[in-house]
């Protein structure tokens, strides 16, 4: 196939959705979007779709080769730490170029009340980065990223697609919920909840900002968990747009 030929998304994010769709038209490309499959029912890409890990660097290595991919654009979140340093090492192994699309990080404006942290691996972690704020905590990190903060002696309240798995915090309420998430929501459910802390990650983005807009509205503080750096060397787009340009160069 000319050009580019098979491009690999990998995906769970809005934008690599986005990035599918708009990739969708494209002659001389075939796009095949992959998702790790942990979430009961996902937002499908649109066109050809795989679910499930690909088993380390030298799976997805074996797998770019075996399924003739002749790029690849990590559009995974920018917490997928593990899967994007698999991408860099692939990458590396078979020549196939990488993209990583990343979006930027939020930045504080007037009113935030932000403290950066990070990482917060474990309990010790946790429980340094929440020093000297009130006992109720909205841990918005995610179901994947609760551990911990499972032995701590504070309230929590947890949000999540799917149930969150133990080990989870003794104090707790449960909210099952997909995002996108409005202000005047988010605003409710701190209020509902008399939360004194938000923890959260700099994920950037639109889907999750609601809660800082509602916790800068309410004059709580919030906790926002660093990202992980980037492999070293990786070529990185921070919007769709950038990352079509990319495959548009490939395919010229
Ligand atoms: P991770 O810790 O970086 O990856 C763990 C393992 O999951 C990878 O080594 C890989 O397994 C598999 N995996 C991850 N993304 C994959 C993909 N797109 N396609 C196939 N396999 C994938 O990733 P994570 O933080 O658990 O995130 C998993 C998925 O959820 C990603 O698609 C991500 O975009 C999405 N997501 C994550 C977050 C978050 O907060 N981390 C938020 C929203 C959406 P193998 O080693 O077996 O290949």
């Amino acid at each position: 196939m000319p050009g580019v030929g098979r491009l690999l998304i990998l995906g769970g994010t809005g934008e690599a959705r986005r990035l599918a769709a708009e990739l969708a038209g494209l002659s001389g490309l075939a796009v095949v979007s992959s998702l790790a499959g942990r979430v009961r029912a996902p937002a499908l890409p649109q066109g050809e779709v795989r679910l499930g890990g690909f088993g380390g660097a030298l799976g997805l290595a074996r797998w770019l080769r075996a399924e003739h991919v002749t790029a690849v654009v990590d559009a995974t979140h920018p917490f997928a730490a593990r899967m994007t340093a698999n991408a860099a090492v692939a990458s590396e192994a078979t020549g196939v170029p990488l993209l990583v699309l990343r979006r930027p990080g939020w930045t504080a404006g007037p009113g935030d009340v932000w403290r950066r942290v990070g990482p917060l691996d474990t309990p010790d972690e946790a429980e340094a980065a929440l020093a000297g704020c009130g006992d109720r905590v909205f841990l918005a990190t995610g179901r994947g990223h609760l551990a911990p903060f499972a032995s701590l002696d504070r309230w929590f309240l947890l949000r999540s697609v799917d149930p969150p798995q133990p080990p989870l915090p003794r104090r707790r309420h449960v909210v099952l919920d997909r995002g996108p998430f409005t202000v005047d929501g988010e605003r409710a459910l701190l209020a509902e909840h008399r939360i004194d802390v938000v923890v959260t990650r700099d994920s950037g983005g639109t889907m999750a900002a609601a809660k800082l807009a509602a916790a800068r509205d309410a004059g709580i503080p919030v906790l926002l968990q660093r990202r992980p750096p980037l492999p070293p060397g990786v070529e990185e787009a921070a919007t769709v747009a950038g990352a079509i340009a990319w495959v548009e160069r490939l395919l010229s």
